[in-house]
């Protein structure tokens, strides 16, 4: 374990959000976009500049609502290039099937040593591969608050991250092997800035229009944000909460005080009741 000189490995000072005037349109900037919010950010603010952006989305056919997210996708970008803003151009997403990621078992033991350490979620092992071949990809990862930050621990007790102004990037000598196979080979751009900084600039920028678009809900009633899933709540915590309808944010009000006053089961119950209810009257 790396004993480290500072104890913000990723620096803290720069906050540099204005367009790189001197980036030359040929630069291409690999994205991974999931269509959330924190890579839709990261892909709005690209597109302000005058670079080349190619998203890449992994298809993960287990995941069931990919359907509503790539549609979800494709709005953003008609979207985004409908603005008067853009001047990236922005190419076809490259979707790369879960699948079809070289499997790499260096990586992968990486990974299940820094899953034992900090509950790691399993996407870290296939991006970390998928970037072996996409060098420079960037993964957007948020500045979280609270305790829930397994990557930012691993970072802490692992190594140190250079700031280079638009994004970290890991700091190779500086770093345990581990920590090179996991993010060696990818940029974090917004990985010093919180969900509510990411929201003051897209109000600011006036793209609340585009950041509306995206997909989140586990599981839609109606066809719309549901309120009762984790997705969903999270979005409420962040003040997000212009993105879901108001039957929704009523849902999640009705499960926060259920869950106050009857616990956890009591949550459950509510929860099945609503989704069986509303299945017959709309569905
Ligand atoms: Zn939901």
């Amino acid at each position: 374990m790396k004993k480290l000189a500072n104890s913000q490995p990723w620096g803290g000072h720069s906050t540099k959000t204005t367009p790189l005037k001197n980036e030359q349109k040929e630069s291409i900037v690999n994205l991974l976009w999931t269509g959330g919010f924190d890579s839709t950010y990261r892909l709005i603010e690209l597109s302000m500049r005058d670079v080349t952006i190619q998203p890449v989305y992994v298809v993960d056919s287990n995941r069931g609502s990919m359907a509503r997210e790539q549609e979800a996708m494709d709005t953003i970008l008609e979207k985004l290039n409908d603005k008067e803003g853009t001047k990236a151009t922005i190419l076809p997403i490259k979707k790369i099937k879960l699948e079809d990621i070289p499997e790499n078992e260096e990586i992968t033991n990486a990974y299940l040593l820094f899953k034992k350490e900090a509950d790691m979620g399993i996407q870290h092992d296939w991006i970390a591969r998928l970037a072996v071949d996409i060098n420079g990809l960037e993964i957007c990862i948020e500045k979280a608050l609270g305790d829930h930050a397994p990557i930012r621990n691993s970072i802490l007790r692992h190594g140190k991250l250079i700031d280079t102004g638009d994004g970290f990037i890991v700091d190779k000598e500086k770093s345990s092997k581990e920590l090179n196979l996991i993010l060696g080979n990818l940029k974090l751009p917004i990985f010093n800035k919180t969900n509510l900084e990411m929201l003051e600039d897209i109000k600011k920028w006036g793209y609340e229009d585009v950041i509306s678009c995206i997909w989140f809900c586990h599981q839609p009633i109606n066809g719309k944000p549901c309120g009762l899933c984790n997705p969903c709540n999270t979005k409420i915590d962040a003040k997000l909460d212009f993105m879901l309808p108001s039957l929704a944010l009523k849902r999640s009000k009705r499960m926060r005080r259920i869950n106050k006053i009857f616990g956890e089961t009591g949550k459950k119950i509510y929860i099945k009741f609503v989704r069986k209810v509303s299945g017959k009257i709309w569905n």
